[in-house]
């Protein structure tokens, strides 16, 4: 049995999910204490209580008892096995990192699986659906992963309600892939997205993003979504280069401006652009358990988060792998090898 603290490093959350696909994978079982200890609100959320739920019934697993607020947990998996499975979160608690928990393990089910969740599609501090089909999607795909991701509808905080959907193929092993520059730029456009939310926003927040990109006319687009979808607003801003797709996330947000709302963005996307890194700091904390997986791999990033660092940490608990971090010039040299 892996012991792990949920104390160490960033103390959040991907501790738990790291822990959870890769007892799936790997077979091993593990018992996590002090769950989420280094948040204001520690112990099970129902994003995390659901990501532990579904891992149990997408592998059989015998767990200690779960509920919500639970601090500490017991894991001992049984074999992954494929199948139409649906989970609820019954919050805005973010779909896309529990279907993050669940899509590396489906690869190695004994065949096609698919995966509906309903939650939250569009939350802070979390992949949006976006991210996942065009930045994160991507790169598996590269990797060898066969994966589609299909937005439903859209769901933000606190309403809820959303819905994505995933079709996974089994077979190809991961291969490793090696990320030094993102290349050339291919494409770039922005989106905002309202939902009971005046369109004048999503105007006013294009303008800005448009003046300071650049751009015009269908790179910057407008999406209007039924009131029901609501009330929520994002705005996305998608940068295509030649090795890489990058998705920058910016949320509207009551007595926030709209022109606020799109510097904040182009605020992040100016300090990706200045570093001549693959990869921004959300894609590099979630590239490296794939990467583990493949046995090995490399990217330079723009920025090494904590949630980096502790992930890494885990994911050599389970794996048979180790991490280098190596600071450049304008990026740093993230390395996974297998020892
Ligand atoms: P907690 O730590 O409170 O338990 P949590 O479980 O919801 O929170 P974290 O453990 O903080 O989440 O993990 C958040 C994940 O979401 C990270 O993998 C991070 O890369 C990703 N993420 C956060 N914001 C974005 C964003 N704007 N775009 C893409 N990914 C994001």
């Amino acid at each position: 049995m892996i012991e792990l603290d949920g104390a160490v490093g960033e103390g959040g959350g991907q501790i738990l999910r790291s822990a959870l696909s890769l007892s799936m994978i790997t077979g091993q079982a593990f018992r996590l204490t002090n769950i989420r200890a280094g948040r204001a609100k520690p112990g099970l959320l129902r994003q995390h209580l659901v990501a532990v739920q579904a891992a149990a019934q997408v592998c059989n697993a015998r767990t200690t008892p779960v509920a919500l607020g639970a601090a500490t947990l017991e894991f001992v998996p049984g074999k992954i096995r494929s199948g139409d499975f649906r989970f609820a979160i019954g919050s805005a608690g973010s779909c896309t990192l529990v279907l993050q928990t669940l899509l590396p393990a489906l690869l190695y089910a004994d065949g096609p699986s698919s995966v509906r969740i309903t939650g939250g599609t569009h939350n802070a501090m979390a992949p949006p659906v976006h991210f996942l089909q065009r930045a994160y999607g991507r790169l598996m795909a590269q990797m060898g992963a066969d994966v589609e991701i299909e937005l439903l509808r859209f769901g933000f905080f606190p309403a809820g309600g959303g819905e994505v959907l995933a079709r996974v193929q089994p077979g190809s092993r991961l291969k490793p892939i090696e990320l030094l520059q993102r290349g050339e730029r291919t494409g770039g456009f922005a989106e905002s997205f309202v939902a009971g939310v005046p369109v004048g926003v999503a105007q006013r927040e294009l303008e800005r993003i448009g003046s300071g990109m650049g751009w015009s006319g269908k790179q910057l687009r407008i999406g209007g979504l039924p009131n029901d979808q609501g009330p929520g607003n994002v705005l996305l801003l998608t940068l295509e280069h030649e090795h890489v797709t990058e998705v920058f996330t910016s949320f509207g947000e009551k007595s926030v401006l709209a022109e606020t709302v799109a510097k904040r963005l182009l605020n992040e996307v100016r300090s990706y652009l200045k570093s001549d890194a693959a990869v921004g700091e959300y894609l590099a904390d979630q590239l490296l358990l794939p990467m583990a997986l493949a046995g090995g791999g490399a990217f330079t990033t723009s920025g090494l988060s904590q949630h980096a660092l502790t992930n890494a940490d885990v994911i050599a608990r389970f794996l048979p792998v180790s991490f280098s971090f190596e600071q450049q010039a304008h990026s740093v040299l993230c390395a996974v090898r297998p020892w």
